[in-house]
């Protein structure tokens, strides 16, 4: 039986940990900041919450990340009190948070110097999909590496998908999150203009569902977080804008035209600031209503 070591219990990592001890496969270290999150009682029995990250680099074959962002990331490894010095040659190191593909690159070759192996397998499919174990797992780096990750992964996600080199999985999440935000911010705009033209909201959500205008946010938010005024995805604003700003900052290192994109990317970052602080990112649909 292998150790893992899983960094990060918030509204993603905390099932997808839970997910990962349900099958008894492994033993696992479990960490985090919140110490609400390392009560024993949360856990079954062959896992071990812990406050000490030493004790998790020391016990640990592969270590997962599911942090807010890649300085987080790098803290953890080699900040501070970072666990890089007590790590084992030869552990494979996952970094599950969305982060920056350049960035991960980075943090790939200085773990490689310690000899620790990275891949990067940020996710998609929100709360509910972490906790049901059917998420998308978009995976960078070596194969050899991804091979070793994948009866690991297969515990949380439904697809994995192999994306290319170290960074990729990045790349196509930071990509994945802007075409999802600016889907849901079209929508926003065009429900504002159905409801002053005297259309009743759900009905419009309605019509685009069994039309062409359909996406993952109709279908998936609108009626249930977005018109019930629930507003609680567990994903919140400050993330996306963390993958939208990440996706402008690749497009102009690589020199593409992102002219669109940046208009949305620009909307979403007014939202953010005019909103308060910690909220979730479906709000951005009730912001827009009362702009109009
Ligand atoms: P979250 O804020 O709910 O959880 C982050 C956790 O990290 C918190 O429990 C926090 O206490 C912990 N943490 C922060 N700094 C730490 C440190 N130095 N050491 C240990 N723990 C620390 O965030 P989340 O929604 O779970 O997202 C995690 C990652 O997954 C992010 O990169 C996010 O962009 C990505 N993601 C989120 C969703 C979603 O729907 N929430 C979906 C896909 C991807």
């Amino acid at each position: 039986m292998s150790n893992i070591g899983f960094i990060g219990l918030g509204n993603m990592g905390f099932p997808m940990a839970q997910n990962l001890a349900k099958e008894k496969q492994h033993n696992i270290y479990v960490f985090d900041l919140n110490i609400e999150t390392l009560k024993k009682n949360l856990w079954p029995e062959n896992v071990v919450p812990t406050n000490d990250l030493s004790e998790l680099a020391t016990n640990s074959d592969t270590v997962i990340t599911c942090l807010p962002d890649i300085s987080i990331v790098q803290e953890v490894y080699y900040g501070n009190k970072g666990i890089l010095s007590n790590l084992k040659e030869g552990t494979l190191a996952i970094d599950m948070s969305s982060s920056d593909p350049h960035l991960t690159i980075e943090l790939g070759n200085t773990l490689t110097k310690m000899g620790v192996d990275l891949i990067d397998a940020p996710v998609s499919g929100g709360v509910k999909k972490a906790i049901s174990g059917e998420l998308a797992i978009l995976v960078g780096g070596d194969k050899p590496n991804v091979e070793k990750a994948m009866p690991t992964l297969t515990l949380m996600g439904g697809k994995i998908i192999h994306t290319g080199s170290l960074g990729s999985g990045q790349a196509c999440k930071c990509l994945n999150n802007l075409c999802s935000a600016t889907g849901l911010l079209v929508v926003a705009e065009a429900l504002s203009l159905a409801e002053k033209f005297g259309v009743m909201p759900d009905t419009f959500i309605d019509v685009l569902n069994y039309s062409s205008g359909k996406n993952n946010s109709t279908e998936n938010k609108f009626h249930q977080f977005i018109l019930s005024e629930k507003f609680n995805s567990g994903f919140r604003m400050d993330l996306m804008n963390k993958d939208i700003l990440t996706a402008l900052n690749l497009a102009n290192s690589l020199k593409v035209d992102f002219s669109l994109s940046k208009t949305s990317i620009d909307k979403w970052k007014r939202a953010e600031n005019e909103l308060e602080l910690g909220c979730d990112h479906t709000e951005i649909a009730g912001w827009q209503r009362k702009l109009s």
